[in-house]
């Protein structure tokens, strides 16, 4: 199985390069997808180094030898707290809510969807 798409059960959200989404730097909003050109620790979840947040190309910095040359953002480069993930992109909750290949997943998450369907809804 590729990463094309998976699930991050510590920040709650859909990964993979599969997914798109914004660069997790605060103001940023750069498009990047949650592929692992973009983990903040270069593995997915963040693996022993980072916080498993998602970023552009400015966003991540390497990191020493000491921590296996790993991509960092700036909070883990300084081992600070990680940065509040940005929301799923509009794209990606009308792709979860429309596209065939979630309708199972629709079907055993009943909750999910209604939470999706206001989130939609509050992008007008
Ligand atoms: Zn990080
Ligand atoms: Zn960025």
């Amino acid at each position: 199985m590729g990463w094309s798409i998976g699930y991050d059960e510590n920040w709650n959200r859909d990964i993979g390069y599969g997914v798109p989404a914004t660069c997790d730097h605060p103001g940023c909003g750069e498009e990047i997808d949650r592929g692992l050109s973009h983990v903040c620790g270069g593995d997915p979840y963040g693996g022993q180094h980072g916080c498993g947040l998602f970023f552009c190309g400015k966003h991540l910095i390497p990191a020493g030898a000491k921590r296996d040359c790993s991509q960092l953002c700036s909070r883990c480069y300084s081992r600070r707290k990680p940065f509040d993930p940005t929301p799923d992109v509009p794209e990606w909750v009308r792709h979860k809510l429309t596209h065939e290949s979630w309708q199972q997943w629709r079907d055993e998450n009943p909750d999910e969807v209604k939470t999706l369907k206001n989130l939609e809804a509050s992008h007008g």
